[in-house]
């Protein structure tokens, strides 16, 4: 498909990108953002909220093994609901760029992303870690590292206000009795390799000659470690976000690169079709 041209100032960006001795190789970073035009809420938003009897938690309270351990029908309740909205969402031009970008680059191409809605891989996104999990799985933590698929008796549209039901937390329940948990990393857990690619992810980043990151308020703790092992190895970015956050305001304040202000589905698609003209350019592929 023609896009529109990308903004002039990621030419000069992808020239530093590419004048590395070895191949390029280019790391992507995404976050809720690059979902959002697909109609799943970020976290920032309104929807982000969930009320508990009387009280209004934030997800950062409510997306922790703390706020599970004490009310594990509230939170699957509350994963149940986002998966119905993600069940329900298409990929949008953003995520079919990346494919495409992934098709043009191969084994120099890698996708890092925070979503748990599964929309890059059901785009096609095959070189992709998800660091977060994936809200269609379950696991025991007795099981480690194993996951499931939420089985078929739990519903899969499950509306904002429905309750939780018994015949829902038993098809969630073990034969020996233990409740699974929603397959995602909660803010009070830490990152590993067998779940969250934590090490792939961390490599990616060392070898990587461009860093283009998309759709991220840059709180959690991973994407910034990978921002700043890109910044200590100056390695420069292109940023596309709807607001300004640490990426951006680091590519502005060192002049590491571009601030591309607008939606991912606007801006993306133009800067994937740049980078990989450039990167055939150079690697004549
Ligand atoms: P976030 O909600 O904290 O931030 C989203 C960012 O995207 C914001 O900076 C916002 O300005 C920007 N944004 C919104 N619409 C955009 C658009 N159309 N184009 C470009 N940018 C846009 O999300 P986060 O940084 O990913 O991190 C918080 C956590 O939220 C992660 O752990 C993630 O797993 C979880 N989360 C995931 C989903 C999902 O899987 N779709 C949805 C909500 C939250």
């Amino acid at each position: 498909m023609e896009h529109t041209k990308a903004p002039e100032q990621v030419a000069p960006v992808l020239e530093r990108a590419m004048a590395v001795q070895d191949s390029p190789r280019v790391i992507v970073l995404t976050g809720a953002g690059i979902s959002a035009e697909s109609g799943i809420p970020t976290f920032r938003g309104e929807e982000g909220y969930w009320t508990v009897g009387s009280t209004n938690y934030r997800p950062e309270t409510l997306a922790t093994r703390e706020a599970f351990g004490k009310f594990p029908d509230e939170i699957w309740r509350w994963y149940l609901y986002r998966r119905s909205v993600c069940s329900q969402a298409e990929p949008n031009v953003a995520h079919r760029a990346l494919v495409d970008l992934e098709a043009r680059l191969g084994d120099a191409f890698s996708l890092v992303t925070q979503n748990v809605d599964g929309l890059h891989r059901l785009a096609g996104s095959k070189r992709a870690f998800s660091i977060h999990g994936d809200i269609g799985l379950m696991r025991f933590e007795s099981e480690y590292p194993k996951v499931h698929p939420i089985p078929a008796e739990v519903p899969m549209i499950w509306e904002r206000d429905t309750p939780m039901t018994d015949l829902a937390m038993a098809a969630l329940t073990s034969s020996t009795g233990e409740l699974a948990r929603p397959h995602v990393l909660w803010f009070d857990e830490s990152y590993d390799d067998a779940l969250f690619h934590m090490t792939d992810a961390m490599n990616a980043a060392k070898n990587a000659s461009l860093l283009v990151v998309i759709g991220t308020s840059a709180n959690t703790t991973l994407p910034l470690i990978i921002g700043s092992i890109i910044a200590e190895r100056r390695v420069p970015m292109i940023v596309i976000n709807r607001d300004e956050n640490a990426f951006s305001d680091y590519v502005e304040e060192e002049s590491a690169g571009v601030f591309l202000k607008g939606k991912a589905g606007e801006l993306l698609p133009a800067v994937c079709d740049a980078i990989a003209a450039r990167f055939i350019e150079r690697c004549g592929v």
